[in-house]
């Protein structure tokens, strides 16, 4: 079920499915969807500060009934807020929106923070620095980044105290990142896929449809299930109620090697956000 978990290299339990909230307008949309996702199961949510819908989150998060220890809620430092007292800051101000008093996971958001900074490998460094700090703190239960190739995650470790548990990274069917998940496993770290249905562009897949039909199930249900059984952790997003239970019904059957091969290599446009160029 969604209350599966994977485990994090420091031993945190960590739901298996994270519910998504990127573009989820604030207010009474986001309460609702949030709230939806829990009592559909999920025990997993997925924000930033750059979303703008913490409050909202924060508020469903105290109205859906399900105690707050139950609940993995991550959170990520924008790219404007990296650096060490910054960082701290951001930390701050995510908490007070969220009205929490610690997150679960915290990321940093991008691995290229700034416009006309080409010294990225400092301020990631500097960043992970507070990063460390809150985790010594008990303020976040685990750290990690997001959006970091091997490259990028080489540069930070040469530094770093501790190792980040997560990455979260653009990950679908026709873009499986080989690279990043073998270098990411081979160093004990989660990756969690963000765009886990390419962001919609997989609902024009043919070949998907027939696939699902013979499961009887969705083309989401087997992409999420492709996810799980890579070991990956997917964050699938809607605000549609049905979609949201349907996003969530994944326990029921197997995908073949065959098949999960088949998905792999389905063709699909990646969202076009490349890390190594990503500056904002
Ligand atoms: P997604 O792959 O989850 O796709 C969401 C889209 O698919 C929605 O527009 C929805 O209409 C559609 N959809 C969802 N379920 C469906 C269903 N059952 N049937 C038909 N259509 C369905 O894309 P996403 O929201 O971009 O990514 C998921 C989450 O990952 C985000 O919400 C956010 O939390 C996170 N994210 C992180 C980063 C990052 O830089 N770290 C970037 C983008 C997203």
């Amino acid at each position: 079920s969604l209350k599966d978990t994977f485990t994090l290299s420091n031993g945190v339990q960590i739901p298996c499915v994270g519910f998504g909230t990127y573009l989820t307008p604030d207010g009474e949309t986001a309460v609702s969807s949030v709230i939806e996702a829990v009592h559909a199961g999920y025990r997993h949510i997925d924000t930033a500060a750059v979303y703008g819908n913490e409050k909202s989150v924060g508020k469903a998060i105290r109205k859906c009934g399900t105690d707050r220890k139950e609940l993995f809620i991550t959170s990520k430092v924008w790219n404007s807020a990296q650096g060490y007292e910054t960082t701290l800051h951001a930390f701050d101000k995510t908490l007070s929106d969220l009205e929490l008093d610690y997150l679960d996971l915290y990321l940093i958001h991008w691995p290229i923070p700034r416009k006309h900074d080409d010294d990225w490998q400092q301020l990631n460094r500097e960043t992970w620095r507070a990063m460390e700090k809150l985790y010594r703190e008990g303020r976040v239960r685990a750290i990690g980044v997001s959006n970091f190739k091997p490259r990028h995650l080489d540069a930070l470790l040469e530094k770093a105290d501790i190792a980040p548990m997560v990455d979260q990274i653009e990950l679908h069917p026709g873009m499986p990142q080989d690279e990043t998940v073998e270098y990411c496993r081979a160093r004990d770290i989660l990756v969690e896929a963000w765009g886990p249905l390419a962001q919609g562009r997989l609902f024009e897949s043919v070949e998907l449809d027939v696939l699902a039909a013979k499961h009887r199930k969705s083309v989401s249900q087997i992409v999420l299930r492709w996810h799980l059984q890579r070991g990956i952790l997917p964050l699938p997003k809607s605000i549609t109620p049905s979609r949201i239970v349907e996003n969530a019904q994944l326990f029921d059957f197997e995908l073949s090697p065959q098949e999960m091969n088949f998905i792999t290599h389905i063709k699909c446009e990646s969202s076009g956000l490349d890390p190594d160029t990503f500056r904002m």
